[in-house]
């Protein structure tokens, strides 16, 4: 199979990070050790690591008229996305997220989602030729629900595969997890959509066949430094993590659902996938920022050799 291709439907975020000690309370005002500037967004860092990956990427979404969104899509260019189908709304601003990193790597985001909210049907149509012509969709949730829906008909109609990465975490139609090929949300994410807690690795594996159950054909539920579950009607599989020493984990389901895009764009089966996809996951988690921590073809295709899935009991 020739490169692979693959359409981004999804949002672009300009991050402002700040790393400290730990994180503030209510209240406090704390004292910070560094700070940073990244282009963000899972739409886009998902783009970008499947452009990384070598797969041909077109993002659509929407920036405001100002110096974020300006800079977001020349950072796409720079990636080898296409940025054609990026939108600039001059009725708002570019969303902006406010990350907070501890000393232990962990997190704290609020994000402003402005234009992103702005996405609109017509949106994907200036893109429905595109996708007709595309391996994979990749969705997100940090656009208008009604939007996705929009486009995974689309892709379904036009049969091509799509897949959903639920996250933020929100209630969705079972028409959406039913549009989608695969569905990957985190461990916390599963525990929302489902409301099975997903306090052990048997009630996560509960969430999973429950969206099973309202359609999925398969889930994959990323567990961070344990790898990822996948479940499908007849098996499931957990796929162990690779043994990182983590510095940040912004952007690291990121890379995992950028890099199984683009091996299940390129014809791989499901389980290599998820292995290189979790490859990906892992060399992420080893560098600062979202996007520039998201791995070459050449370090996930490294990583990658030699690892084997076991099944779960
Ligand atoms: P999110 O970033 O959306 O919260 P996860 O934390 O589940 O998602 O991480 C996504 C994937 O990244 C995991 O499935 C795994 O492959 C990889 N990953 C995340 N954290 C680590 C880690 N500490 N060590 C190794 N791999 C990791």
């Amino acid at each position: 199979m020739g490169r692979a291709k693959i359409v981004v439907v999804g949002s672009l975020v300009f991050d402002l990070v700040a790393w400290a000690e730990r994180r503030p309370q209510k209240g406090e005002s704390l004292l910070g050790t560094d700070f940073g500037m990244f282009p963000g967004g899972k739409g886009a860092n998902q783009a970008v690591q499947a452009a990384k990956l070598g797969a041909e990427v077109f993002m659509c979404g929407r920036v405001g008229e100002d110096f974020f969104g300006e800079s977001l899509i020349a950072n796409l260019k720079k990636e080898r996305v296409d940025a054609t189908f990026v939108i600039k709304d001059k009725e708002t601003t570019t969303a902006v997220g406010c990350i907070v990193i501890d000393k232990e790597g962990d997190n704290s985001i609020v994000m402003v989602p402005q234009a992103n909210m702005r996405c609109k049907t017509e949106d994907v149509d200036r893109v429905k030729k595109i996708i007709a012509q595309s391996d994979l969709l990749l969705l997100q949730l940090e656009i208008p629900l009604l939007v996705d829906i929009y486009a995974a008909r689309i892709a379904k109609q036009e049969g091509v595969k799509v897949i959903l990465n639920p996250a933020p975490a929100r209630d969705i139609p079972d028409e959406l997890i039913s549009l989608s090929d695969i569905i990957t949300p985190s461990e916390i994410e599963t525990q929302i959509l489902t409301g099975v807690k997903a306090d052990n690795m048997d009630n996560i594996k509960k969430g999973a066949i429950s969206l099973i159950k309202r359609g999925a054909k398969v889930v994959i539920v990323t567990l961070g430094e344990k790898g990822a579950l996948m479940v499908t009607e007849s098996k499931d599989l957990h796929f162990p993590a690779y043994k990182v020493s983590a510095v940040d984990t912004t952007g690291a389901g990121d890379a995992f659902n950028g890099a199984l895009s683009v091996a299940i764009a390129e014809g791989r089966e499901l389980e290599e996938a998820i292995k290189l996809a979790n490859a990906a996951g892992a060399l992420s988690v080893t560098k600062r920022g979202a996007q520039p921590s998201l791995p070459q073809r050449e370090e996930v295709e490294e990583l990658n050799r030699g690892q084997r899935p076991f099944l779960t009991e």
